[in-house]
């Protein structure tokens, strides 16, 4: 993608974290891939924002290991991802536990990842990569990794012996690395009620902003996270529209 946009003549540029549009050259648009708390910071917007709500965090743990992991189900060893969660009372527990309760879930949910299922370059041979996720409270500081090896170990007896190394980062250490995971929510605002697809706010234009060159393209936008690309396209139409009327 990168050298399609630099056929086309744009320059990409990394290692810069905008704090002002001013930091930016004169342009007909900017279009910020940013939460609405950022964007209102950077372009000066006030409380424009202020009822944009934010979801739970979560506690992410990236795994080397000696083999693959041990799961108990065959279809399991196959699967690029596999979710863990041993019906839908406990799932729903553990999401209601993070989002609405404020603490941490006993059996949390679990979203973990293999790569080396599809690319086996992703480790030295024999050895493997894995990662894991579970919903933690919005800004939470604790250790979610004792609950989660737990919840790994009911469905991969063993999986803590495999285990070389371990990296943890939960809500502050995720959103120090993206300033979009706002107290570690990586759907970069809570999907759920109207802002399910009515984000950033209540607006028939929703990638527009209070300044008439500015727009919003992140998942904060609609669709919402989980469709992605489509924030992006619809802001540059959006984007493509204005410069028109212009
Ligand atoms: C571990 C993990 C697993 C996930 N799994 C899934 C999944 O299975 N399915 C799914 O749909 N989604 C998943 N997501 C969420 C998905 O990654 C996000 O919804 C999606 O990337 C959001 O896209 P975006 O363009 O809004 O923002 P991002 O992809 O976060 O891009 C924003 C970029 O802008 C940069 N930035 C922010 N502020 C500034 C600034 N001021 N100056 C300069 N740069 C800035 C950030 O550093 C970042 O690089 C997952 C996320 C994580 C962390």
């Amino acid at each position: 993608l990168a050298a399609y946009f630099e056929d086309l003549g744009g320059s990409v540029h990394t290692d810069y974290e905008v704090k002002r549009l001013d930091d930016l050259p004169p342009a007909r648009a900017y279009v910020f891939d940013t939460s609405p708390t950022a964007l209102a910071r950077i372009a000066g917007f006030g409380g424009h924002y202020a009822n944009y709500r934010y979801g739970p965090g979560v506690f992410k743990i990236d795994y080397a290991l000696d083999g693959p992991v041990p799961w108990t189900a065959p279809e399991a060893r196959a699967a690029g991802t596999v979710q863990i969660g041993a019906d839908s009372g406990e799932i729903g527990a553990a999401l209601r536990a993070a989002s609405r309760e404020g603490r941490a879930p006993d059996a949390p949910f679990l979203i973990t990842v293999q790569p080396g299922v599809a690319d086996p370059t992703r480790a030295p041979a024999g050895k493997h990569v894995f990662w894991a996720y579970g919903h933690v409270p919005n800004g939470w500081t604790g250790d979610l990794t004792d609950a989660m090896e737990r919840q790994l170990e009911r469905y991969a007896p063993g999986f803590r012996d495999r285990v070389l190394a371990r990296a943890t980062a939960g809500p502050p250490e995720l959103a120090a690395r993206n300033a979009n995971y706002v107290g570690g929510d990586i759907a970069s605002g809570a999907v759920s009620g109207l802002q399910l697809l009515l984000r950033p706010r209540l607006s028939l234009f929703p990638y527009a902003t209070p300044h008439p060159a500015v727009f919003i393209c992140s998942s904060a936008t609609p669709p919402g996270p989980g469709v992605h690309g489509m924030s992006g396209h619809n802001a540059a139409k959006a984007v493509w529209r204005r410069l028109r009327q212009a």
